[in-house]
């Protein structure tokens, strides 16, 4: 039988569940004897290097790479399912090695953030290229939410939260702030559209 490759990407701001989705989806593919092989950006070290972990402590075995060739030299021939967290972290060769993958024959399922901190198409490393180029090349997306955690006179917000909200020394983080702030005390949460505050933010004017 022939086999149809795919690309499947889950989507979504922080704490909206895409470990544990990517993990889940992967799992079934383990149980039914698919061989897998799992990655992960080496600069996401929340967990170890050598496992992908949801918030909730699922674990799944992933090898950390530094770059998208590093996924090619590790493929092995009869691997049917290459899965990757936090997808967004990597440079722009995974559009290319996505559809690779794909035209193989290979399922390819890829979590990672849709949005930065700005709310702007998260771009890959060193590149001017987004995750949107590789969201809108997929066969499958499944964009989760997370819960806006904005709070106001000890009322919480509770809508559906699509975007991430970065906070640095306790204060929203401008649109310009740099992406890696040595020495400042950084938190992110999870927002709706009408909580997520990006102060500088050009203006948005209708012509
Ligand atoms: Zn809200």
């Amino acid at each position: 039988m022939e086999k149809s490759g795919r690309i499947e990407m889950i989507i979504g701001p922080m704490f909206s569940g895409k470990s544990s989705e990517l993990i889940r989806r992967v799992n079934r593919y383990m149980i039914a004897g698919y061989k897998v092989q799992a990655y992960k950006p080496r600069i996401d070290n929340r967990y170890g290097t050598d496992v992908i972990a949801s918030h909730d402590n699922e674990k799944l075995k992933a090898v950390a790479v530094s770059h998208v060739g590093q996924i090619y030299s590790r493929l092995e021939k009869d691997t049917a399912v290459v899965a990757i967290d936090e997808v967004q972290f990597l440079d722009d060769g995974i559009l290319f090695m996505a559809d690779w993958l794909a035209a193989s024959g290979r399922i390819f399922i890829a979590s990672g953030l849709n949005l930065d901190f700005r709310g702007e198409p998260f771009p890959f490393m060193g590149s001017s290229r987004t995750m949107a180029e590789l969201i809108v090349r997929a066969d499958r997306v499944d964009m989760l939410s997370a819960i806006c955690t904005y709070a106001e006179n000890g009322l919480n917000c509770g809508c559906e939260a699509t975007r991430t909200q970065r906070i640095v020394n306790g204060e929203p983080a401008s649109y310009d702030s740099p992406l890696i702030m040595v020495g400042a005390s950084e938190a992110y949460e999870a927002r709706c559209r009408n909580h997520h505050f990006v102060p500088n933010a050009p203006v948005l004017h209708l012509r």
